[in-house]
Formats: structure tokens, sequence, C-alpha cells
């Protein structure tokens, strides 16, 4: 029985899932109308993304492979221009948060439906929010128009994701639904899907770690990374997503890995006050604790968890605190200077989360 009143809103997005699914990518660009897609990807990944395109064949207007994290103002620039030289009618984004962030920048100056082909567990293709980078700040909003109306969920796909970065990326999942079990604005419903997400990454993570092409372990990853990005873009993020934008954008850390050493000790930080959320995450981890559980499995999979470790240094850590404190935010417990410096710090160590 729910414990507080709610409000439930859904998304109109059409989602296909499972191995092969990716074959159903021009019929899936028919049903949006479009006849002209421009394929989008990060420089590495052109691979992939040229085999969208001959998979697209005179869908494909061209290949756009600009696409960096963060989504600097410039490269936002550069792809407009290219969609719009390409005559593009649709676009299709094939990769990480950072390729779906650039398919979002376009979309929010021209009114192109956007087909996400994901291949990590970051999860922006399940949300409203975009972000993009000028002059070192990152600049984040939601609107309507950005959100992806297709997403093809292909865990095969996935298989040459290498294993740290599958291992991070999948934290960076749990993290999402580890906020969405406090949210100020949860309901049952986002709950239940946090829940089964970390389950289902809290399994996967192991199983693909032991073996990164084991095709059951990349499909119940893929599964818990739809669920916790469904959780991200449906209810407010709380401290640890404020964080992590900020040592992110500031100090140049990198996404996935800082989601991941910083989740432990956020959770410890809000344990007394959301005490509910915490037993639901540990027992979707199997678990007894939820921030040392968290920990474990980034250590177990050998995962960083030190900022130290990931490029942070410690005379900054003041100014990450200060800049942390500017903004007011929902969160459960009070984000106070004294205990948020102690948490920097034990994040920065690598510490046991207190
Ligand atoms: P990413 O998209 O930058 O990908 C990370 C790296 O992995 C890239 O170099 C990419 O080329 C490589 N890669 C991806 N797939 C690969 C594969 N199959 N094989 C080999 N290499 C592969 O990183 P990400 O963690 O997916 O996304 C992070 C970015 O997305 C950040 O900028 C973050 O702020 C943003 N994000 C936004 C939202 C949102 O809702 N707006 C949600 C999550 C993340």
């Amino acid at each position: 029985m729910p414990d507080r009143p709610f409000t439930y809103e859904s998304r109109a997005q059409r989602v296909l899932f499972g191995a092969g699914t990716l074959a159903q990518a021009p019929d899936e660009l028919d049903r949006l109308g479009a006849r002209k897609a421009l394929v989008l990807s990060t420089a590495p990944q052109r691979g992939q993304a040229e085999q969208v395109a001959a998979l697209l064949g005179p869908r494909a207007a061209g290949i756009f492979d600009g696409a960096v994290m963060h989504v600097p103002l410039a490269s936002a620039e550069a792809a407009r221009a290219a969609a719009r030289d390409a005559g593009a009618d649709a676009l299709v984004a094939v990769g990480g948060g950072s390729t779906v962030g650039l398919a979002k920048a376009i979309a929010l100056v021209a009114p192109l439906p956007v087909l996400a082909i994901p291949i990590t567990y970051a999860g922006s293709e399940m949300t409203p929010i975009y972000g993009l980078t000028e002059n070192g700040l990152k600049r984040t909003g939601r609107d309507a128009r950005v959100l992806p109306r297709t997403v093809l969920y292909d865990p095969d796909l996935t298989l040459a994701l290498p294993v740290g970065l599958s291992v991070v990326s999948g934290i960076n999942a749990i993290a999402h639904a580890a906020e969405g079990l406090y949210a100020a604005d949860g309901n049952p419903v986002t709950s239940l899907m946090a829940a089964e997400g970390i389950a289902a990454l809290g399994r996967a993570l192991p199983a693909l770690h032991a073996d990164p092409r084991d095709r059951a372990a990349r499909s119940d990853a893929l599964y818990g990374a739809w669920l916790c990005g469904l959780v991200l873009g449906s209810v407010a993020m709380a401290l640890h997503h404020k964080l992590c934008h900020t040592l992110g954008g500031s100090f140049n850390l990198p996404h996935a890995e800082l989601h991941t050493v910083v989740l432990p000790h956020v959770l410890a930080y809000n344990a007394v006050a959301a005490p509910q959320a915490m037993q639901r995450i540990a027992s979707a981890l199997g678990t007894v604790d939820a921030a040392q559980g968290v920990q474990a499995l980034a250590r177990r999979l050998g995962a960083p968890v030190a900022l130290r470790d990931i490029g942070m240094r410690a005379q900054d850590l003041d100014q990450a605190c200060a800049l942390a404190l500017r903004d007011a935010y929902p969160n459960p417990r009070p984000i106070e200077a004294a205990p948020l410096r102690a948490l920097l710090q034990a994040a920065y160590d690598g510490a046991p989360p207190a």
C-alpha cells in the first residue's frame, strides 16, 4: 500500500527489446514517417554507425561521427549543420549517452524524431533531459522535444562493450534507480522499476565480468539499464547526480567512473534519512547494507572506488564542496558543508562508505 499520495505520469515512447532487434530499424523509421535519417556516433563507434547506415540503405542520409562526452556546443553546432545539409528528417543515435545527447542537441532546435540504439547502460535514451557544454560549463534542461520517439535495445550490440566500461556504466545506471527510490516525487511504479533495474544489473554485472560475451547477462544488463533510465527520466534526482554533475563538469572526470566512485558515499550520507530506500537497494543487490553493497560490487569487479584514481586532485576538494553547496536541490538529508566535505574526502580516498 502506498505510504503517501503520488502523481504518476508516463511518456510516449516506443521501446523494442531483444537480440536481433536492430534488424527492425528500417521499419521503425518508416513508422516515424522518415525517409532520410542522419546516423550519429562517436568517432570510435563509426564502424557500428556504418553497419546501421548500411542496414538503413536509402533511408540513411549520411553519418556524423563527431559525438563527444558532455556535448560541447561546437559539436552540437557541427551536427546541426550536418543534419541540415543532409536534408535529414530523422536522427538515428548509435551509441551511449554522448551520442544520444548529440541527437537531443539537434532535436532541441530542429523538429526531427530521434531513434536511439543504445550500446552502453547510461540511460539517456529514456529521458527528456539534454545537456550542452559551453566555456567549460554544462547546462542541462528538460524538453519533451528531445525525448527519443523510438528506442531499439539490442543486447547483441553490447557484446563488444569493454568489460571495464560495462561495469562502470552499469553502476551509473544503478545510481539512477537508487536515487529514484528516495526521490521527492517518486511513486510506486518508478520504485518497482528501480528495484527491478538494480536487481537485474546486480545479477548481470558479475556474470558479464566473468564472461563479457555471455548473451543472457548482456540482455539482463541492458534490461536493467532500460528500467534505470526510465526512472532517471521520470523523477527528480538528488545529491548523487548533482555532485557527479558538478565534479564531472568542473574537473573533467570520466562520467560513469565518477558515478561508480561517488554512489556508495552518497548512499551512506542519505541512509539515516531514507531507510526504506536503502533497504530496497540492499535487498535488490542481495546485501545487508546498500552503500557497502555498491562499493563491494565495484571492488569485486575491478572498478575504481577512489576519486584520486580517476583524475581528481586533492587541492580541488574544497572547491568541489563549495560548488556542490551553491544551488538548492531536493535531497532526503539536508546538504551541509562539513558532512559533504567529509563525504568528498572519503570518496577521494576510496574509504569504506560511512
Ligand atoms: P559515452 O557515450 O561517452 O561512451 C563512453 C565511451 O565508450 C565512448 O568513447 C564510446 O565511443 C565508447 N563505447 C561506447 N560503446 C562502445 C562499444 N560497444 N564498444 C567499445 N566502446 C564503446 O558514455 P556514456 O557513459 O554512455 O554516457 C555519458 C554521457 O551521457 C555524459 O555526458 C552524461 O552526462 C550523459 N548522460 C545523459 C543522460 C541524460 O538523461 N541526458 C543520462 C545519462 C548520461
